[in-house]
């Protein structure tokens, strides 16, 4: 069994191995995401997850409160977005949760707003889902000017479509 983190983080066997989940590049996407090695299935428990807290929201950290986020780099910090996410977490036990049942070599994913009031990076969306929100915001920040600027050059895009 190989552990997901540093020794230094912990040994817990209820922290994600490399036997469950493998990171992977994604297409279209900046930087990693994780895969499914093995199943889950709907409602169960993927994985405790562990990191360092900060007072600052980086690439990588998921908000506990409004003022503590969880820097993990390793695991949890690298789940994809999407607007209809396989897995959820737990930010007060620390935990992913499936959503859904996930398949070997499903790319795992969480719905950023669900944690997050304040984004590191906004960021475009192209999940797919039938209720993609096509530009990716915390939940309590409006849209940036490239936000705008985006959703608007999609809808001039859609409506030559129509014509
Ligand atoms: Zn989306």
């Amino acid at each position: 069994m190989t552990g997901f983190y540093p020794r230094e983080l912990g040994m817990d066997e209820t922290l994600p191995t490399s036997e469950q989940f493998a990171a992977a590049a994604v297409n279209g996407r900046i930087g990693k995401g994780l895969k499914a090695r093995v199943p889950f299935g709907r409602g169960s428990l993927l994985a405790h997850f562990v990191g360092v807290l900060s007072n600052r929201i980086l690439q990588h950290t998921l908000q506990v409160t409004p003022n503590i986020h969880l820097h993990d780099p390793y695991f949890v910090g690298l789940l994809s977005h999407a607007c209809a996410p396989n897995c959820v977490l737990d930010m007060a036990r620390l935990e992913v949760w499936a959503l859904t049942d996930i398949a070997v070599g499903d790319l795992l994913t969480i719905d950023y707003a669900m944690t997050e009031d304040t984004l590191f990076r906004q960021f475009p969306c192209i999940c797919g889902a039938p209720g993609c929100r096509k530009w990716i915001t915390g939940r309590r920040e409006a849209l940036n000017d490239d936000g705008k600027a985006y959703l608007a050059k999609m809808a001039g895009c859609s409506g030559r479509n129509l014509r």
